[in-house]
């Protein structure tokens, strides 16, 4: 392995980290008892209390991230979803599609779609861009939300 290889690793793995902590707090909701998880999929929504709840609430890719690098950091490409539907439906896309549809609008999921053709490897300046960039908004986030 070389050395750069090591790097890019490295810096993937903590744009990773900011990037889907600041994905699953964009999409979490307030309830009337306090911050709340939804999945894009299938629309379901619960209380974020117990580090099991937080387990439950995950980074979601339409397009999956192994496979499709160009839309991998890509905001209208990751979404909060349950683990029922991220794990064991494997992203229950049929319903991931709709919902983002909806959330997003259709012509900004069309220039999703088409982006992910993309041959795209992110290079380790990107990367440690993406990292500045995502940290500050995880953090702006998290004092909005008083996290
Ligand atoms: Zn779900």
């Amino acid at each position: 392995m070389s050395k750069k290889k090591t790097e890019k690793q490295k810096w993937l793995g903590k744009v990773r980290w900011v990037f889907n902590r600041y994905i699953r707090l964009r999409d979490a909701v307030r309830g009337l008892e306090g911050l709340c998880g939804k999945c894009i999929s299938c629309g379901a929504t619960w209380l974020l209390m117990s580090p099991d709840d937080w387990k439950k609430y995950q980074a979601g890719h339409y397009w999956r991230e192994d496979k499709y690098e160009s839309v991998r950091f890509d905001e209208r490409n990751v979404n909060g979803q349950c683990s029922k539907c991220n794990v064991y439906m494997s992203g229950n896309l049929a319903e991931y599609a709709e919902g983002l549809k909806k959330k997003i609008g259709a012509r900004a999921f069309n220039a999703l779609n088409i982006k992910r053709n993309k041959v795209h490897s992110h290079t380790v300046v990107e990367l440690e861009r993406a990292y500045r960039i995502y940290k500050k908004l995880l953090e702006n986030k998290e004092a909005e939300l008083g996290l």
